[in-house]
């Protein structure tokens, strides 16, 4: 890696927990076209599940990842154990500027830091020139571009856009445990979010929050946990449409005990 970096080469890094999808592979294509050289992490990482279970079902598969990994020429794949990323206890709590107290940080505690931890971990052994994040996990992506300016590290976060199934479903790893009925229906969460986009343009405001929760307690496996239209920088809920700028609206679904996120910029 040193020599690397003694040649005045860059590194672009993409942190993923495996069971890699085309999701991923954007990441790292779009790293692969703007750096010397792609290094692909991954790592289930335990300090950002919440809940145990979640982390036991998370899907691994190595031998398929790595397959896959060849496909776009990834350069280095780290998959740290967790005595490599945690030889010693840490426990360090970020401050993540109150990025972390709505949606994904309000309804599973000590996930973001949890993120953070890893993500420092890893950009202090890699110390990579770019780093690439899915606006399908936005809230992470706007989290990791606050630490990074908070720490004034010296890297690049490289935001990339969500890749989604042909019927609209934003991938995900955690897809694969859906059921067959499941996976028929997922594709609603997606329409209901293009339908709120649609109507925000003549609307009002709880005109389309009210649209969304009744659209998605109507499918009846669906378990709406958050559906909220917050500021796409400091993610601070949104209270009218007044303005029609920087407004993106994030939701969580359950289908059956799967946990489903995905957004949409509404203007
Ligand atoms: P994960 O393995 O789920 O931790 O994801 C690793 C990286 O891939 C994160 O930056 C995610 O935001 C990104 N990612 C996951 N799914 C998608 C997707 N459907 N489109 C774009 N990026 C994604």
């Amino acid at each position: 890696m040193n020599e690397i970096r003694s040649q005045n080469k860059t590194i672009g890094f993409v942190p993923t927990m495996g069971a890699l999808h085309s999701g991923h592979l954007s990441l790292l294509k779009k790293s692969k076209s703007e750096n010397d050289f792609t290094i692909c992490s991954i790592f289930v990482n335990p300090k950002q599940f919440n809940n145990k279970e979640d982390l036991e079902k998370y899907p691994r598969n190595i031998e398929d990842d790595i397959e896959i990994l060849k496909t776009v020429n990834c350069d280095i794949l780290f998959c740290p154990s967790e005595e490599e990323m945690y030889p010693e206890k840490n426990d360090e709590i970020f401050d993540l500027g109150g990025l972390d107290k709505v949606m994904e940080g309000k309804y599973r505690p000590g996930h973001f830091n949890g993120v953070a931890i890893v993500v420092k971990r890893f950009f202090d052994i890699i110390m990579p020139n770019q780093a690439y994040f899915g606006e399908k996990d936005f809230q992470q992506m706007r989290i990791i571009q606050h630490i990074v300016g908070f720490n004034k590290m010296p890297i690049q976060i490289v935001p990339a856009p969500i890749e989604r199934e042909n019927d609209g479903l934003a991938m995900s790893s955690r897809n694969v445990r859906l059921n067959q009925e499941e996976r028929k229906i997922a594709p609603k969460i997606y329409q209901t979010l293009l339908n709120a986009k649609e109507m925000a343009i003549n609307c009002t405001f709880s005109e389309v929050i009210n649209y969304v929760n009744r659209e998605i307690a109507s499918i009846k496996p669906f378990k709406l946990e958050y559906f909220e239209i917050v500021n796409i920088q400091n993610l601070k809920s949104v209270e009218d449409f007044s303005e029609k700028k920087n407004c993106i609206a994030c939701i969580a679904v359950y289908l059956g005990d799967v946990r489903l996120i995905d957004n949409i910029i509404l203007f």
